[in-house]
């Protein structure tokens, strides 16, 4: 170990329960002071301290009105956004599922991913802790989202399919999260996630961290943390090279501990992986700035129509 190291011992770790942090960065991406570690007995990296439930729901409170001052309806373009990447979502799980499932999403958002679910026959419902958008999302586009909290609903088997799509960085404990999600699923019932990989890594190492993301996993991490719940793979669908991890776990009755120091090794390899001309000559990087920039000009040019169009379906249905 270097000598000008700083270990932390401050929290405990939320995936093997080890107390020793080493520091890989004490920066966030505005350059502000944020401790980020790598726990030096499975390599998963989080915030030195990790906030509390209550710190965090107070962070989410202040960014929600800074963001938005009030607003209740969601940009055109926001919802178009979400609106595809709700499809895709669909498309990408839809080989594994059949319709009489039924599909719960944690951290639903405006709700257009589940009502794209519904759209196609399943039972599909969600939660959103989030009030802002919650009157469009049940007036407007008719989703069965409530403003509920993952902790207050009862510990029951009561699921198929439950999405977690970019909501498990955001935790206080992963770990419980995914025991009370590993309750509200039937038996060899569906958990699928998505987040950003740390190990691809999705930005140059001083835009990496920041507040909202308590917790940056690797796909190694994700998988440890998921068998320690009580889930075994079923399908990676993205590759170590993609930006996020999206991945698909069956409900097992085991749940074992299966963590390595040699985990710490790779999550600290990845976060240096790139500087920033290495990270912005990547072929695949470029390959996706070039989508995106489209992707954006499209939105642009139909956001409006689409709300519109998409708008006027969700009422005429029910
Ligand atoms: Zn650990």
């Amino acid at each position: 170990m270097d000598s000008n190291q700083t270990q932390h011992t401050a929290s405990k770790c939320d995936l093997c329960g080890g107390s020793t942090f080493e520091e890989i960065s004490n920066r966030d991406r505005r350059d502000e002071e944020l401790f980020t570690g790598v726990c030096t007995g499975c390599g998963l990296v989080a915030h030195i301290p990790v906030p509390s439930e209550e710190e965090v729901s107070a962070y989410y409170a202040e960014q929600y009105r800074r963001d938005y001052h009030g607003e209740s309806t969601p940009s055109q373009r926001r919802i178009m956004r979400a609106w595809k990447n709700g499809e895709r979502i669909l498309k990408q799980l839809f080989p594994r599922l059949n319709k009489e499932m039924k599909v719960f999403e944690i951290g639903a958002g405006i709700g257009c991913t589940v009502k794209a679910f519904e759209l196609q026959g399943f039972d599909a419902s969600g939660i959103e802790p989030n009030k802002d958008f919650n009157a469009f999302t049940r007036e407007q586009l008719k989703a069965s989202v409530e403003n509920r909290n993952l902790y207050d609903l009862p510990a029951e088997p009561t699921y198929d399919l439950v999405l977690l799509i970019h909501v498990i960085e955001h935790f206080s404990s992963p770990t419980r999260a995914l025991t009370q999600i590993h309750n509200l699923i039937k038996e060899d019932g569906f958990f699928y996630v998505e987040c950003p990989n740390l190990a691809a890594p999705f930005a140059t190492y001083d835009r990496l961290f920041h507040y909202a993301h308590i917790y940056n996993f690797t796909p190694a991490t994700l998988i440890a943390l998921a068998k320690k719940c009580g889930f075994e793979l079923v399908s990676q669908f993205t590759d170590e090279s993609h930006p996020d991890i999206h991945m698909l776990f069956r409900k097992v009755d085991e749940k074992s501990l299966d963590v390595s120091p040699a985990e710490a090794e790779r999550s600290k390899a990845a976060v240096h992986r790139y500087n920033n001309l290495t990270y912005h000559l990547r072929p695949a990087y470029l390959g996706r700035r070039i989508v995106k920039l489209f992707s954006y000009l499209q939105e642009f040019i139909f956001a409006r129509a689409f709300v519109k169009g998409l708008l006027k379906f969700c009422n005429k249905k029910k």
